[in-house]
């Protein structure tokens, strides 16, 4: 069943026509990786879908509700959430205040509680901090915290909405190879056991092979592949696209292959 079915969408600035008819589901508890070289979308598309971009045209189906013309606000209230590629905690906050902040957010209480009801949500984002494996730091400052540990925090506040669908836009920039591979099985582990579907960006090939449940590649604007893990791998237009992009991307598959093998 699909959860989000995206149908035509085209998106163009000025001359640039940077979506061309792009249609794709997400479906129930996948996590589907979007890839293709810089500048073939994916922002684009994302953007489309949680309410910061109009498309010119296409439909975005999230359940019952077409999601084009909703504000982000609307659209996330709906439950697709996502996480930033630039953290939005609140530095001067502990991780614990910032996923409670996230809480009576989501709940609607009034954020003018705060001083009186520190301990409002208190349990409940502990246990989302214990998710993502931040519970030793609950009380630290978030302005101190390790690059790869705000992930993890940022992941525990975009928990807090109990979201159906999770955005992921480059989720692993800035971080190093491990650290990443470690925050999407950390991501894959929480949203397979609440059946939340995702779609994420993602440079590092390695990380999407290892994660992704299924890929779509987009080039200029346009999908020019769809499949499994194994399929993308061996598709040769999707391994001309990366040599033309300059990437390692056929030294990472056949590493791949022969590490399957
Ligand atoms: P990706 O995320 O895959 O790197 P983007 O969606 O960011 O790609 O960009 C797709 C194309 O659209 C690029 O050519 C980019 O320069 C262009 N583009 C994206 N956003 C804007 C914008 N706000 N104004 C003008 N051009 C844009
Ligand atoms: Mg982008």
């Amino acid at each position: 069943m699909a959860v989000l079915s995206v149908s035509g969408l085209s998106k163009s600035f000025g001359g640039v026509h940077a979506l061309s008819d792009v249609s794709f589901d997400v479906e129930a508890g996948e996590l589907l990786a979007m890839i293709g070289p810089n500048g073939a979308g994916k922002s684009t598309c994302f953007n489309c879908i949680n309410g910061q971009l109009k498309p010119d045209l296409g439909s975005v189906r999230f359940g019952e509700h077409d999601l084009v013309g909703r504000s982000p606000r609307q659209i996330w209230r709906l439950g697709v959430g996502r996480t930033f590629q630039i953290t939005a905690t609140f530095g001067s906050m502990t991780v614990a205040e910032n996923v409670q902040m996230a809480l009576i957010s989501h709940h609607r209480r009034s954020r003018a509680l705060w001083p009186l009801a520190s301990s409002l949500y208190m349990e409940r984002a502990h246990e989302l901090l214990s998710a993502v494996g931040m519970q030793d730091q609950a009380e630290r400052r978030c302005n101190v915290l390790a690059y790869g540990d705000l992930k993890q925090v940022e992941l525990a506040v975009a928990m807090a909405h109990e979201p159906r669908l999770l955005l992921m836009d480059e989720p692993t920039a800035g971080m190093a190879p491990t650290e990443r591979i470690e925050l999407m099985e950390l991501t894959a582990g929480i949203v397979r056991e609440r059946g939340i579907s995702v779609l994420f960006t993602e440079h590092d090939m390695d990380v999407v092979f290892a994660n992704a449940t299924r890929i779509i590649v987009l080039n200029r604007g346009r999908m020019v592949a769809e499949g499994s893990p194994a399929d993308v791998r061996n598709d040769s237009m999707v391994q001309e696209i990366y040599l033309g992009a300059g990437s390692t991307f056929r030294a990472q598959a056949s590493a791949l292959e022969a590490a399957d093998a």
